[in-house]
């Protein structure tokens, strides 16, 4: 079996999926020669041509400028010129109304012609003798882009690198009406010829392949004479099928492969070409003649005239329908591009520009419009007819729906937009208008997408630059440093240093006395605060000490107030002083040694003590203030012996008597009665022994006596006191034993 290239020399063709067959109509201008229109009043030339970037302004308003003339630079790889078609005069660059289905705005510069048509300087190049550089830069600038309608710019397609097999020259022009490529194949085969040799000069394809439908006999004829002297290029007259025009479909149909979802021909070895860029491409090289005009087909019902003219671009709609006899209708439609993928003009001063290859003014009746749109029945005729095997009601649903994940998912990207889907549908859904919309959201969400993402790189970018600048910053701040100290160092630094202590000695000198001032302020305010408190502490001590005076003690016992009413007032005074002391001492000192004062009783002037605690402790007091009543008691007891009875007065037994009435009630207070008899006894054997123990015996007495008033009066404090003098009695006892 012979290879493909082998079949493909021999003229296989092969088919497409789907495709309609709606009537040509082509007979209205293929029949015509190509009519020159005059030039306009006006040219209106939007800055953007094709798909890709505007490139920079050239020219300003006011300026003349000559024909072939660059009005923007081809400053990008993406930026395609635009050149002014004849000579004349800036007169405006302002928004104008695009030809694009959308009719949005375009940056248009207005070009007033000045009838002279006078051409710049032109430099024609041998293409045979140029570099591929050469030929790539004359035909990016001289502005050509794909002109079959795409507008891809044609120097990226014509400047790959990678290998290619085959060049298809797409002169099939499969919609309905159009018929301009028809005509230039019929007028200029031998231009075309020479443009698919500069390309194949660029490219070196395997083998050239001009298709072309059979409803051109005399195009297919003319390009086969052209292309007689050429080895490998082969016209292929294909059958008229719509859309055989569309890339993919033209591939498969002359190639038998098919492009991948998402890749491009040039991925299978394939590029492709229109046949009217051929035609520029070889004006641009051999003759310097930048694309300024193209062949529109003017056709329809209401022109009287219709044919294909030679237009310059800027050209407005209504000057080519004027040239052709427009003769305009109730609610007229005027269509740029063909009836199936053509869009309906917004008004008739859009332009033609590159892209343009026909404007359809036809008549109700001709070219009906589209009635009311009905629900998808799910027929799948839609389905049937997409050359691009996608399924149409599918890709309706999810663009109602704006669903751009299940539109992608669905391939919408392979829709070639050819309408065919639209022309079968039964329900008269304009399924094209919906893939259009969803198209342009999902292109606007990948340029927002775009956009976020170079904003970020840019923030990333910055930051590292911020960073890089403060790193450096500080590096260099390291090094002045280090040369600084250096540089001191080397002239005598010691003489800096010394300036910058005196210095700091000068200011601490300065700000000395105002220390100094305020120490002694502070000193002085502690002083008199600490003379307030003492004097606060001595008044308060005097008013405790009056107050006390004039208070009988509640605790004076009753069965000594019958007997010594004046001596227990006076031990009830001694008492208090001795607890006003004993508080006065405690708060007045904060020391924690232990002190005691002898306080002569007022009204005996003899040697009665009260003992005091120093510390300030109350129960300390109130057990001085109990031993000073108990010696007050004592004093009246002595006083009340010496004046009775002897029997009476010799006795020791008395309180030991007084003690035992006592027992029989409470064992408690006979043991400590019997207590206080053995202390008495051990007084009475011990009291001449010593003079010195005297005070001692006298206390012990005392506190034996506190301890039985305790008893009798069964308070638990005073109890309690009676214990501590009784301990502290037997203590001292055994001292003075022992000594
Ligand atoms: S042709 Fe129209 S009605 Fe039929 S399935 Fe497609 S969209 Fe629906
Ligand atoms: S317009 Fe798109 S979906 Fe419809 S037939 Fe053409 S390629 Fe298929």
């Amino acid at each position: 079996m012979p290879g493909l290239f082998q079949q493909i020399q021999a003229g296989k063709l092969w088919d497409f999926h789907g495709g309609i067959h709606p009537p040509g109509r082509k007979e209205q201008t293929n029949q015509k020669p190509i009519a020159v229109l005059p030039i306009p009043d006006r040219l209106y030339l939007p800055l953007r041509q094709h798909i890709g970037v505007a490139g920079q302004l050239l020219v300003k308003v006011g300026d003349r400028v000559l024909k072939g003339q660059q009005l923007t630079g081809a400053d990008n790889s993406m930026a395609v010129p635009v050149h002014a078609p004849t000579s004349g005069t800036v007169l405006s660059i302002t928004p104008h109304t695009s030809p694009h289905p959308s009719a949005l705005p375009e940056l248009t510069l207005v070009l007033e012609p000045d009838g002279l048509d006078e051409w710049r300087q032109r430099e024609p190049l041998n293409f045979l003798t140029c570099d591929n550089l050469t030929l790539l830069s004359r035909i990016q600038d001289s502005g050509i882009a794909g002109m079959g309608g795409a507008g891809f710019p044609t120097h990226i397609k014509a400047g790959l690198t990678q290998p290619v097999d085959y060049l298809i020259i797409n002169a099939v022009e499969c919609e309905p009406y159009i018929s301009a490529d028809d005509l230039l194949m019929q007028e200029a085969a031998t231009t075309i010829v020479k443009g698919i040799d500069i390309l194949c000069r660029l490219l070196n394809p395997k083998a050239v392949l001009i298709g072309i439908e059979d409803d051109k006999p005399i195009a297919a004829a003319a390009m086969m004479a052209a292309c007689s002297q050429r080895e490998h290029y082969y016209v292929r007259v294909v059958p008229t099928k719509y859309p055989s025009g569309g890339e993919k479909q033209l591939i498969q149909l002359l190639t038998n492969k098919e492009v991948p979802n998402g890749r491009r021909p040039a991925d299978i070895g394939i590029v492709m070409q229109n046949v009217g860029t051929a035609f520029a491409i070889a004006q641009a090289v051999l003759d310097d003649h930048p694309l300024l005009s193209r062949i529109v087909t003017v056709a329809g019902d209401t022109l009287n005239q219709p044919q294909n003219v030679l237009a310059l671009l800027g050209t407005p709609v209504s000057a080519l329908l004027d040239a052709c006899g427009f003769q305009s209708q109730p609610q007229q439609r005027v269509i740029m591009g063909g009836p199936m993928m053509g869009f309906t003009l917004p008004d008739l001063s859009v332009p033609v520009v590159k892209t343009t290859n026909c404007v359809l003014a036809p008549t109700a009746q001709e070219l009906p419009a589209a009635s009311t749109e009905m629900d998808c029945i799910r027929c799948s005729a839609c389905a049937d007819a997409c050359p691009a095997s996608l399924l149409p009601q599918q890709l309706l649903w999810y663009s109602k729906a704006k669903d751009s994940d299940k539109l992608n998912e669905y391939n919408l990207a392979d829709c070639i937009e050819c309408g065919a889907c639209a022309y079968v549908c039964p329900s008269e859904i304009p399924l094209v208008q919906y893939y259009r919309v969803a198209k342009a959201d999902i292109r606007e969400q990948q340029r927002e997408a775009l956009k976020a993402e170079q904003a970020k790189a840019r923030f990333e970018a910055r930051n590292a630059r911020l960073e890089q600048e403060k790193q450096e910053r500080q590096q260099r701040n390291q090094q002045l440093a280090a040369a600084r100290q250096q540089q001191q160092l080397a002239s005598g630094a010691n003489t800096a240093v010394a300036d910058a202590l005196a210095r700091i000695k000068a200011k601490q000198a300065q700000t000395a006395p105002a220390d100094e001032r305020n120490k002694e302020q502070i000193l002085a305010e502690r002083e008199l605060k600490k003379q307030q408190a003492r004097d606060y502490q001595q008044q308060k001590a005097q008013q405790q000490q009056a107050h006390q005076a004039t208070e009988p003690h509640s605790g004076q016992p009753e069965q000594t107030a019958a007997t010594v009413n004046t001596d227990s007032k006076a031990a009830a005074v001694a008492a208090a002083i001795a607890r006003a002391q004993a508080k006065k001492a405690a708060q007045a000192t904060e020391q924690h040694t232990t002190e005691q004062q002898v306080m002569p009783t007022p009204d005996t002037g003899k040697g009665n003590e009260a003992v005091v605690s120093a510390e300030a402790d109350p129960r300390k007091a109130a057990i001085a203030a109990a031993i000073a009543r108990a010696k007050a008691k004592q004093q009246t007891q002595t006083e009340n012996e010496t004046s009775a009875p002897p029997a009476a007065a010799g006795t020791v037994d008395k309180p030991t008597a007084e003690s035992n009435s006592a027992a029989p009630e409470d064992p408690r207070k006979a043991a400590v009665a019997a207590a206080l008899a053995r202390a008495k006894a051990k007084k009475q054997a011990s009291a001449e022994a010593t003079e010195q123990t005297a005070p001692l015996a006298t206390e012990a007495v005392i506190a034996d006596k506190v301890v039985a008033d305790a008893v009798v009066t069964e308070d638990p404090r005073k109890a309690a006191i009676a214990a501590a003098i009784a301990r502290a009695k037997a203590r001292k006892q055994a001292d003075s034993e022992n000594s």
